[in-house]
């Protein structure tokens, strides 16, 4: 592809990731581990904090380039699932902390000396419907305490802290379903163990993932983030940013999945030829790219008007639906096209295949995009 205005940090995170080549992921991934070496470089690199604004110790870049970090780690052959919640999950507290609380917890997560990687607000019996959520935090004096149970909840056993969304006043007292629920900065080494269970959930991808109990867990009410009530709101306002950013992890899994199979069908011969001589070889690799081409459009627009605070819910939600498409589409071509070679681990195209097939259901659904953009974009009729 050729240089655009953000070569020197593609240079840059293409240089780091060169020192942790496949064999590293593909290991990390046979082993159900973590790829702590590789989330460490970043840290201190300081990639992860891009998005932290210089005052707090950050780098204070766009969501733009915070996007072109993401995208060149899953290009490289890496998984930025691993770490992307240390990038966003700060914006709550960025926006709607107080001074104090972004003085003590922003600076120490922009060094890494505190991960902030994990975000609770899924729970196993309400899933997308969240003003239903049943985990609730009561205010005794000054605590906060908390029951219920949270499920899918990513990175807790490599995270310090943990945003978590439950509500404060019954729905039944509430005049919108949106109200009553409040965010809170959990300190995970004070919460596990007292209050706080966790269990994790083995899964299809190697993404550490969790079920969350809370029996009377007490969190200081310091740890409120913005005002008791309003918490559905600030969630909601740190979405755009996560469906960009992860927008752009698919289409740097979209390039990967076109750079292996266009070099692969170029040299394996079958029938005395290229198999990519084929043109029912050719075309299904030529549509994926095109659709991961118009994709990235999409993801910049979405970047362009966030860094310019301009409303950007339609153009974020599309790019997550159309990136996550083209690069499930560049997937299953790359895969296909592989033959049987696709299936064997020491490719990575099985290992890449799973994790982007993630992204049609997590972080959100794409029928709920879908649902976003026929309401709020085409004025059709709400459905729930
Ligand atoms: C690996 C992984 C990591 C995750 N990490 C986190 C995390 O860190 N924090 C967190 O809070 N959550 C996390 N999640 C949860 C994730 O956000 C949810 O799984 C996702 O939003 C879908 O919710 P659900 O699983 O409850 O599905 P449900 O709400 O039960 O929906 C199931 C399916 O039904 C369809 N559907 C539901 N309602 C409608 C409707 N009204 N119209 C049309 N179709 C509909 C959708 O296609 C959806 O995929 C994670 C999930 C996974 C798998």
């Amino acid at each position: 592809m050729a240089a655009d205005k953000y070569q020197d940090i593609r240079d840059a995170i293409r240089d780091l990731c060169a020192q942790f080549p496949s064999e590293y992921f593909r290991q990390i991934d046979e082993a159900r581990g973590y790829p702590e070496a590789f989330v460490d470089a970043l840290t201190q690199a300081g990639w992860l904090a891009a998005l932290i604004p210089q005052e707090y110790g950050g780098s204070g870049l766009g969501l733009t380039e915070a996007s072109v970090i993401m995208e060149e780690i899953n290009r490289a052959g890496g998984n930025s699932g691993a770490c992307h919640g240390q990038m966003y999950n700060m914006g709550t507290l960025l926006r709607h902390g107080s001074e104090q609380q972004k003085r003590a917890w922003l600076p120490k997560i922009a060094s890494g000396e505190l991960r902030l990687q994990s975000m609770a607000v899924t729970e196993p019996t309400t899933g997308t419907d969240t003003t239903q959520l049943k985990t609730t935090a009561v205010r005794r004096a000054d605590r906060y305490v908390v029951n219920g149970q949270k499920v899918w909840i990513s990175r807790v056993q490599h995270s310090d802290l943990m945003i978590l969304l439950a509500r404060t006043t019954p729905l039944s007292e509430v005049t919108k379903k949106s109200e009553g629920m409040s965010i809170f900065l959990v300190d995970l080494h004070q919460a596990i163990g007292q209050g706080m269970t966790v269990r994790p959930i083995a899964n299809m991808v190697n993404h550490e993932t969790n079920e969350l109990f809370f029996d009377n867990l007490e969190i200081p009410a310091e740890n409120l983030i913005g005002e008791e009530g309003k918490g559905f709101r600030y969630i909601l306002d740190g979405l755009n940013a996560e469906r960009t950013l992860i927008a752009a992890e698919c289409i740097g899994d979209g390039y990967w999945f076109i750079d292996k199979v266009s070099k692969y069908v170029n040299e394996r011969m079958v029938f005395g030829r290229p198999i990519g001589q084929n043109q029912g070889v050719q075309f299904p690799i030529t549509r994926a790219w095109i659709n991961l081409s118009a994709a990235n459009l999409m993801r910049f627009e979405a970047c362009e008007l966030f860094d310019a605070s301009k409303p950007c819910g339609a153009q974020a939600n599309m790019a997550k639906l159309l990136a996550a498409d083209a690069s499930w589409e560049a997937a299953n071509a790359c895969l296909q096209f592989h033959g049987g070679f696709g299936f064997a681990n020491e490719y990575d195209v099985e290992r890449k295949f799973r994790e982007t097939r993630l992204y049609q259901v997590a972080p959100i659904s794409t029928n709920l995009i879908l649902s976003y953009v026929a309401e709020h974009v085409l004025g059709l009729p709400r459905s729930f």
